[in-house]
């Protein structure tokens, strides 16, 4: 087994895509999962979708809200009366557009969400678990194989998730003395409601660059999560770990 039960573990972006994929593997193994997302309804069905439902809870966060992020941390520790151990970052979004033709709020949204997002929620899961004094903490962030490539149309997108990659190996130096480990997974192109509305020809030229030629399924972006969220990773820091079918373009 992944020896996570009995484990509390903060899941953000928990109401869709890879962020459920991941509730669901994690809950299976025993763990109690805190589903959070900044839509209320999608963290409340993904807590009704798992395996003894009761032992989790939904929590409606804009993870981009240093206030909202804190009071989060509140709330977990109040309802399950303890920190938590693992933290799956996986909440994200898109702004899609040519640089040139890129506004500055489009920018900025894509920023906050992706990269400030990800500050608030380590430093907050970071300070949790050391006041709470956990063992074997495991932070993971989703990052994204266009954050080490560059995509065209996503220079917002890009430069967010690179700042990801960044803070991930800095957040893994500076947290290894209280035994958290931090670590980076970087999706190819995976089947979810973020891609759903890609145009059928560019689907066709991404899949045709993919070795394995196919693209990914939330399950196996979430398989490689639930393995750096477990002591059997225990070696594991500050790596970023493609997931990709062998993508890389
Ligand atoms: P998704 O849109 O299905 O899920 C993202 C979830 O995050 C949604 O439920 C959304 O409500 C939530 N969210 C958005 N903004 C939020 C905020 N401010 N606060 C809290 N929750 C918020 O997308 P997905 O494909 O499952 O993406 C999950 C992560 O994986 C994202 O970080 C994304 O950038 C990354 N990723 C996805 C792919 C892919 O191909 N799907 C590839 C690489 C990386």
């Amino acid at each position: 087994t992944l020896q996570l039960a009995g484990r509390l573990a903060l899941v953000t972006g928990g109401g869709s895509g890879i962020g459920r994929a991941v509730c669901t593997i994690l809950a299976r193994e025993g763990a109690k999962v805190a589903v959070v997302d900044i839509k209320k309804s999608s963290a409340q069905e993904t807590v009704l979708s798992l395996s003894q439902s009761s032992q989790h809870e939904s929590f409606e966060t804009n993870v981009s809200s240093s206030s909202e992020v804190t009071k989060l941390l509140q709330q977990v520790e109040e309802k399950f009366k303890t920190a938590p151990s693992i933290a799956i970052h996986a909440a994200g979004i898109t702004k899609d557009n040519f640089l040139l033709k890129l506004d500055e709020q489009s920018f900025d949204d894509v920023i906050n969400v992706n990269l400030k997002g990800t500050f608030l929620i380590n430093q907050a899961v970071g300070r949790a678990m050391q006041k709470a004094r956990i063992e074997n903490g495991s932070i993971v962030n989703i990052s994204s194989i266009v954050g080490k490539n560059g995509n065209v149309g996503q220079a917002n997108y890009a430069a967010s998730k690179a700042g990801v990659i960044g803070l991930t190996k800095t957040a893994a130096k500076e947290l290894s003395r209280y035994n958290i480990r931090v670590n980076a997974v970087l999706p190819g192109f995976i089947i979810t409601p973020m891609t759903e509305t890609v145009p059928d020809h560019v689907m066709q030229m991404i899949k045709a660059m993919i070795p394995l030629q196919r693209f990914g399924q939330p399950e196996e972006v979430a398989e490689v999560c639930a393995f750096l969220a477990s002591p059997r990773s225990s070696y594991i820091t500050g790596q970023a770990i493609e997931v990709t079918g062998g993508l890389n373009f």
